[in-house]
């Protein structure tokens, strides 16, 4: 990104200017600033496809996480939450016919 006070490239991380010693604010939402990408939604996502209690940790991370990246990724982190979500409802209403087909297998 570039200070905004004397224009200088400066590192993405850095909360003051190395050149001018002005502070910087992090995550500013001028058009010139680059945002983040939030990679604990991107990760809810991935994990909640593949099914698994991950998918709903890093979703919720993702969500609580979305301010601090400019709201970017809490379309992803729903989405996530959603779909991981469903995989549980699944397994839930799946256990009775795995639970009876073990039952059969045994007998
Ligand atoms: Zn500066």
């Amino acid at each position: 990104m570039f200070c905004p006070t004397c224009g200088s490239e400066i590192d993405d991380n850095a909360t003051i200017c190395p050149k001018c010693g002005v502070p910087v604010k992090p995550y500013s939402t001028t058009a010139t600033t680059e945002q983040k990408t939030n990679i604990f939604a991107v990760l809810g996502l991935i994990f909640s496809i593949l099914g698994g209690w991950l998918g709903i940790v890093f979703s919720i991370i993702g969500l609580v996480q979305a301010p601090k990246f400019g709201g970017k990724g809490k379309g992803l982190a729903i989405a996530g939450l959603i779909i991981s979500v469903i995989w549980v409802v699944i397994a839930i209403a799946m256990y009775p016919f795995v639970l009876a087909a073990m039952e059969n297998a045994l007998a």
